[in-house]
């Protein structure tokens, strides 16, 4: 006997007859012996057809009106609210006591950055109690309240922080997380036809693999699951075959090299010139992006002969409008000049391996050079090489580095 959370993303309770498969699956838990907690997402596109409506509704005189964060919160919570009921409702239909609670209700409280709050403490004795009169309880994934009692929202896809901050409160045996795939892949599976599923990979790779693309699970949720040593299991709802297990390190997988290939497409290098060359630049340029709460990433420096240096960065394109703002402003004081570069991809292999293999870069390298693709740029962490490349080239070079290191072949 358990304590199982599994969590169920938009596409796995699109419609009342997915609501059902997946109330059968809690069910089943439940029949084999272990108290089980259940995660929901909104149903289908349920958040962004909200986030549509807000655009919609943000026009006055044909002027694009930003929403407050909060209004955009408490609109957006309404959408996992409406699948908790209705699970709820399904595994009692099924002959099973349920109960669902909102994130408010179980306590989840958060900080006060709407639209990507940060959890800080759960109320698991709401929950346990209900556990301990055989219940299984449903949680509304996605958001919380602050100390104030505002709505707030986990960042998109926000359901799986959800799932791990509950495993790690509750002490979770295993966090399912059913998805519409069959686990995570040695690379994006649209793109690589022979990309193959991963049976098992580290907290650390995961983390890795979704800062550089991989969209299955957010690298906070990942970080938290480690730091709790909580397994993850990503699997199928459509189906019951074993998914990936998202684990700590074990001696054997560092045999593996490289464990997948990522691939983001859509940045922009913003390269400011003419900055003067004294201590303390780099400190106010880059203090000021993170104000806009934007990430940023393979930072360059030049030292000019006329001691001025240029600086670039890159950053997704979808958060330029962010800091274009703090961009303008250092310009100015600085006496600098900004530019920027759209249309650049970052191809990126992440193994634990790597930390006792060589001839790795070099293999990648290679691989690029053969497809004549152009390397603009490299990173490297202790697990992870990146290659800032042109995005026309980015789907080639994702294969080329997937067929390099033979990842669609069993280790
Ligand atoms: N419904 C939210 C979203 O679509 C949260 C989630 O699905 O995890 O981002
Ligand atoms: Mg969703």
């Amino acid at each position: 006997m358990g304590l199982i959370v599994q969590k169920f993303g938009g596409t796995s309770v699109g419609d009342a007859e997915k609501i059902h498969r997946a109330a059968r699956r809690a069910v089943q838990a439940c029949d084999e012996g272990n108290q089980v907690v259940v995660v929901v997402s909104a149903m289908g596109h349920t958040t962004d057809h909200l986030i549509e409506l807000a655009d919609q509704v943000c026009q006055h005189g044909g002027k694009p009106y930003t929403p407050p964060k909060r209004e955009m919160d408490q609109l957006l919570v309404t959408g996992e609210q409406v699948t908790i009921a209705l699970m709820a409702m399904a595994i009692s239909a099924q002959g099973h006591e349920a109960i669902s609670f909102t994130g408010g209700q179980i306590g989840l409280i958060t900080d006060q950055s709407f639209s990507k709050a940060r959890i800080q403490s759960i109320d698991k004795q709401r929950i346990f109690k209900q556990l301990e009169q055989g219940k299984i309880v449903i949680v509304a994934g996605f958001q919380g309240i602050t100390p104030e009692g505002e709505y707030t929202t986990l960042g998109r896809g926000g359901s799986n922080a959800t799932l791990v901050a509950l495993g790690a409160v509750l002490k979770a045996d295993v966090c399912e997380n059913y998805t519409d795939v069959d686990g995570i892949y040695t690379a994006d599976p649209r793109i690589v036809k022979n990309a193959r599923k991963i049976d098992q990979i580290t907290y650390d790779e995961m983390m890795e693999l979704s800062g550089l693309g991989a969209s299955v699970l957010q690298t906070r949720a990942v970080e938290f699951a480690k730091k709790y040593n909580v397994p993850i299991h990503v699997r199928n709802s459509q189906n019951d075959h074993e998914g990936t297990w998202i684990v700590a390190e074990t001696r054997k997988m560092e045999d593996i090299v490289v464990s997948g290939a990522a691939l983001k497409k859509d940045l922009i290098r913003v390269t400011i010139k003419d900055v003067p060359d004294r201590p303390g630049i780099a400190a106010t340029i880059f203090g000021k992006i993170a104000a806009a709460k934007v990430v940023v990433d393979d930072i360059i420096q030049n030292v000019m002969m006329d001691k001025t240096a240029t600086i670039s960065f890159t950053v997704e394109r979808g958060d330029l409008a962010d800091i274009r703002a703090s961009v303008d402003q250092l310009t100015s004081e600085l006496g600098a000049h900004a530019s920027f570069q759209a249309d650049l991809a970052k191809v990126s292999i992440v193994g634990i391996g790597m930390r006792t293999h060589t001839g790795v870069a070099e293999r990648m390298f290679q691989a690029l050079a053969d497809a004549k693709i152009n390397i603009q740029n490299i990173t490297t962490s202790e697990i992870k090489i990146s290659c800032i490349i042109d995005k026309g080239q980015a789907d080639t070079a994702l294969q080329v580095v997937h067929d390099a290191f033979k990842l669609d072949k069993a280790r």
